[in-house]
């Protein structure tokens, strides 16, 4: 079978998607996209991302609450979540982490529910998709201790080669987005030359992080070639090789 695109992380449920979403979904075949995750992020995703992985056949779900949402999570939610997690082609937790840049709930709120989501992907065998921003330390050391022998992908990766090294070790896959099409991002570039493509997962993040020649633009899963083409390009192989190595990753991290 031909390569076909697999898009590790979008967010459709967002609003900014309201207008044309249906239409622009349907167009993902011809654009090559074999696979999308769309991944959860505030308590609505909770429920509509599990919708739409019924909705289009070539979609999965990621449940989970992202750290600057989880000041909407209790007890009782968290247990609606776990249902929603063993619903058909949910494929992950996540995206669930630590975000201090935008810091909207307190460190130790954040942490705790990163370690409950964490905890709950254990659970339900699971991997997890994790973001984490301006909080590289206190991320790896939580990994560290509760995520041993978790799989998962630590999505958006912004910090240095070495870390993600150190990621990589933990067996764990790196997601590279729209950040390493512009011209600035010489960190995120080092990253991808030091990785084994064997451990990179395409991804937009749409609607956010649009690729060069769109940044600032709502971003969709159809800019996901100028990510593996600059890919490509910093690792010295074919767009192909890109595109089929990164679906198997993602066919093997998300066992679709
Ligand atoms: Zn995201």
């Amino acid at each position: 079978m031909e390569p076909k695109i697999f898009e590790s992380h979008a967010h459709y449920d967002s609003e900014q998607f309201d207008e044309d979403r249906h239409e622009l979904l349907m167009s993902m075949p011809e654009h090559g996209i074999g696979t999308i995750i769309n991944s959860g992020a505030n308590w609505d995703s909770v429920t509509e991302v599990v919708k739409m992985a019924a909705k289009y056949p070539f979609m999965y779900a990621a449940v989970g609450m992202h750290p600057d949402e989880v000041g909407d999570l209790n007890d009782e939610r968290f247990e609606y979540m776990r249902a929603q997690c063993q619903k058909e082609k949910v494929v992950a937790v996540g995206e669930i982490g630590l975000d201090y840049y935008w810091d909207n709930e307190a460190h130790d709120v954040q942490k705790k529910w990163f370690i409950k989501q964490l905890e709950l992907a254990r659970e339900l065998d699971l991997p997890v998709i994790i973001h984490s921003r301006e909080a590289a330390a206190d991320t790896m050391e939580i990994m560290k201790e509760y995520g041993k022998g978790l799989n998962g992908v630590i999505h958006c990766f912004s910090s240095s080669k070495e870390l993600a090294l150190e990621y990589v070790k933990m067996g764990f896959y790196i997601g590279v987005g729209g950040v390493v099409t512009f011209k600035n991002a010489k960190k995120l570039k080092e990253v991808v030359e030091a990785v084994p493509l064997e451990r990179i997962l395409l991804e937009t993040d749409c609607p956010y992080l649009a690729p060069t020649p769109y940044r600032g633009k709502r971003n969709s899963s159809i800019y996901i070639q100028y990510i593996a083409e600059e890919i490509a390009n910093i690792k010295g192989v074919t767009y192909e090789e890109v595109v089929a190595q990164t679906e198997q990753n993602g066919k093997d991290l998300f066992r679709i």
